[in-house]
C-alpha cells in the first residue's frame, strides 16, 4: 500500500505566453523529456515546444484548478 508523500511532485505548469500545459506524467515528446521528469527537473535549456519562451514564463497549475 502506498503511503503519500507530501512532496512537489507530478505538477503541471502551464506556459503563460500559449497556454501549453507540461504534464510530467506526459513528458514532452517535441523536447524528447520522458514521462516522470518533472517539471522543475527539465533542464535550464529547455523551452515551450509551443512557443520558445524559456521555463521561465511558466506558472505552477494548481490540481484543484481545472483552469
Ligand atoms: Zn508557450
Amino acid at each position: 500500500m502506498k503511503v503519500a508523500v507530501k512532496k512537489q511532485s507530478n505538477l503541471k505548469y502551464r506556459c503563460r505566453v500559449c497556454g501549453y500545459i507540461y504534464d510530467p506524467e506526459k513528458g514532452d515528446e517535441i523536447n524528447n523529456i520522458s514521462p516522470g521528469i518533472e517539471f522543475i527537473d527539465l533542464p535550464d535549456k529547455w523551452r515551450c515546444p509551443v512557443c520558445n519562451y524559456s521555463k521561465k514564463e511558466f506558472r505552477v497549475l494548481k490540481n484543484n484548478n481545472p483552469a
